[in-house]
């Protein structure tokens, strides 16, 4: 089967490859195609399409988005859109920024809980400005002077959500993060549902159906038997594409090796069918 993995992260935003090494690794993989779906960022994009001519890999341009909502932490997959769109570009210019000054925030916070580490520790971590800085970067800094064993570890102490070093990050509403994907011509999918509470899952997906998401990732290594089986049927309900991939970070996230989900090509076509 001539398969895709539709969820990769690169050194861009928090993985530990970069866009030609992830490349590399999907060839290894013996995967037909990736999408290169980085937190606010389309930065690698551009790197990984070169690698993916030389390599006979085919790279689908994608982007993962953060949405506030009540339900909790919802992220926004976005693919086939235009990584070239100007409204799309400054947008997330000013997500990157605000992932910037709340990485500061909580490095202050941090040192006001005794624990001295730097912003140009961070930003190394994050390999230069212009990156999308996440927690990741934080807790890999955390780990490699001794305040955390994990990466795993430095979230449950310090940087999780109700732990004492979190800070909030700026968030797009849904009605925005999916109307930004479909301006830029792209399609939107929900990710990795499995990680919301049970109830919230299929009012969820309505939700977002009805603000124009066209999407759902049904295979994603956090989403057991019973959510895949509940987003296949209000896929089929609601005319929605089902996705899937690894959600690969390299070393950041060691479980979750790059194709260990994947979805038969034709998904690609569905999705450009349904943009
Ligand atoms: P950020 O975009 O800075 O909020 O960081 C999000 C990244 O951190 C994603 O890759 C998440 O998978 C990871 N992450 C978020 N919460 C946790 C947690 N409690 N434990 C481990 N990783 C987490
Ligand atoms: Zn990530
Ligand atoms: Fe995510
Ligand atoms: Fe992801």
């Amino acid at each position: 089967m001539r398969a895709f993995d539709l969820h990769a992260h690169t050194v861009v935003s928090d993985g530990t490859l970069t866009p030609t090494e992830l490349v590399e690794a999907a060839a290894r993989a013996g995967l037909a195609g990736i999408a290169v779906t980085d937190h606010d960022h389309v930065g690698g994009i551009d790197e990984a399409r070169e690698a993916g001519r030389r390599l006979g890999v085919e790279v689908v341009a994608g982007i993962e988005l953060s949405l506030t909502h009540a339900v909790g932490d919802v992220h926004l997959l976005g693919y086939l859109f235009d990584p070239e769109d100007a409204v799309l570009l400054a947008r997330l210019q000013e997500l990157r920024a605000a992932r910037e000054r709340r990485a500061a925030g909580i490095v202050e916070k941090l040192a006001r809980l005794g624990i001295a580490i730097s912003m140009e520790d961070v930003a190394r971590e994050a390999s230069g400005s212009g990156r999308s800085i996440g927690r990741p970067h934080v807790a890999r800094v955390l780990v490699s002077h001794g305040h955390a064993r994990d990466i795993q570890d430095a979230f449950d102490k310090w940087l999780g959500e109700g732990r004492p070093a979190f800070v909030p990050k700026l968030k797009l509403t849904a009605r925005e993060g999916i109307h930004l994907l479909r301006r830029a011509g792209g399609v939107a999918s929900l990710a990795h549902a499995g990680l919301l509470p049970a109830e919230a899952r299929a009012p969820l997906v309505r939700e977002l159906a009805h603000l124009g998401m066209r999407a759902v990732e049904v295979d994603h290594p956090k989403n057991d038997a019973a959510t895949r089986a509940e987003l296949r049927s209000l896929a089929s309900e609601l005319g929605l594409v089902e996705t899937g991939g690894s959600d690969f970070h390299g070393d950041n996230k060691p479980g979750q090796a790059l194709g260990c989900e994947r979805v038969p090509a034709d998904v690609v076509a569905r999705l450009n069918a349904a943009r």
